[in-house]
């Protein structure tokens, strides 16, 4: 351990990890494990997207691409920025990469380092505080409410930024809230940013499944802060590709041509396979993106109506993603299965121990008093998990 470097002790391990590990182990021995801690789509990759996949092989289109990115792709991702999320990016400002993990981790490596600050709203998506850190920057969480629906306020995030502020994450709808930042949200947002220097990552990865009429607003919409604003999104939550694992970012062309580099000198071009099927996916006939999209609100509202009717729970409504993220406020300091419970980590481990459902304890995403579970799961799992869930809180 001693050989190891600050960057690397400077990451937590995931605590997401324990709770998973000690599931598939409960599965392992032939327990009966409802598990609501996916974070993928539980529907398969489209069929058409898989055959131009295998037609990419048969072509032999197996041999290294152009390190951001096929053009042919980069003009899908340009025409689906245009029609989904009202955005104009030429192809020079637009770059394909390992997943929507690795845009991140390279736009933080370009932007961020020691003595900068990165504003990441509480909760957030795991991944976000630590790399951050790996950047060698310092995360500066913003907790927000469950009266607000746990986004951050211009009030917020005004009283976060110091000379030191580098960058803000948006990530709209939120992993693990569910929050929809609206229009007149993220314009508010913006005007707090305006002349400050300060640039906007915005993690765009649910953009498409949204409920209830909603629609996310990119910040890169935000005239004045077009220059400053980097959009993530990828194909892996949409398309249900998430082990294809492509992503892209647009944004200004200094900074992507910045990542480009990045790239170019650690993993190199994105899967070329994977490639071809992303075009396939994102110019393809979008009629399954909505009809899996319809078939989440059906669950989503199924398990906003039913944790909230269970005592000591209290879910917000999310408007996108799919999970839903409730306050375990109510049971915390009880005693259940001649356990007290000091924290959702108490919680999640009673919950799977004593009543085999599988959640995440929101302590991984800066709400120790939440709980994260994902309906990307059939209804009828859904309606099980919930069962449990009553009778081990009853
Ligand atoms: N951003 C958010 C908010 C996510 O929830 C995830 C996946 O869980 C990612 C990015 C990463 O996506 P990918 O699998 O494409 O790397």
């Amino acid at each position: 351990d001693k050989y190891l470097t600050k960057r690397v002790k400077s990451m937590q391990e995931s605590q997401t990890m324990r709770i998973s590990a000690l599931a598939n182990s409960m599965k392992a021995d032939g327990a009966d494990v409802v598990s609501l801690s996916a974070g993928e789509p539980d529907f398969p990759t489209p069929d058409f997207v898989n055959q131009a996949g295998i037609a990419a092989i048969s072509a032999g289109f197996t041999r290294y691409t152009a390190n951001s990115g096929i053009l042919e792709l980069k003009q899908a991702i340009a025409a689906k920025f245009r029609r989904d999320n009202g955005l104009e990016f030429p192809v020079n400002q637009i770059m394909v990469s390992n997943g929507g993990k690795q845009t991140l981790a390279n736009t933080f490596l370009a932007l961020c380092q020691e003595g900068d600050e990165v504003i990441v709203p509480a909760p957030y998506w795991v991944s976000f505080p630590e790399m951050v850190r790996l950047a060698g920057a310092t995360p500066v969480t913003v907790e927000t409410t469950i009266e607000n629906n746990y986004k951050m306020t211009p009030e917020l995030l005004l009283a976060a930024i110091t000379p030191a502020t580098k960058m803000l994450v948006l990530n709209s709808p939120s992993n693990p809230s569910g929050a929809v930042y609206s229009e007149s949200e993220v314009r508010a947002l913006m005007e707090v940013l305006e002349g400050r220097e300060i640039f906007v990552l915005s993690d765009e990865m649910y953009d498409m499944i949204v409920y209830g009429g909603v629609r996310p607003f990119s910040p890169a919409r935000v005239e004045a802060m077009k220059d400053w604003t980097i959009v993530s999104n990828g194909v892996s939550k949409t398309y249900a590709m998430t082990g294809w694992r492509i992503g892209y970012i647009a944004g200004p062309k200094w900074i992507i041509d910045a990542c480009d580099k990045i790239q170019s000198q650690t993993t190199s071009n994105p899967n070329a396979i994977a490639q071809k099927a992303a075009v396939a996916a994102l110019t393809g006939d979008q009629s399954i993106v909505e009809e899996r999209r319809v078939e989440f609100e059906k669950r989503r509202d199924f398990m906003y109506r039913e944790l909230n009717s269970i005592p000591g729970i209290e879910a917000t409504l999310p408007e996108g993603a799919f999970y839903i993220f409730p306050s375990i406020r109510g049971v915390i300091g009880k005693t259940f299965g001649g356990r007290v419970m000091n924290d959702s980590a108490d919680v999640a481990e009673y919950l799977l121990k004593e009543h085999f459902v599988a959640t995440v304890p929101g302590d991984a995403f800066g709400a120790p008093e939440n709980l994260r579970l994902s309906y990307a799961a059939s209804l009828t799992s859904l309606q099980e998990a919930v069962n449990r869930i009553r009778k081990a809180f009853s």
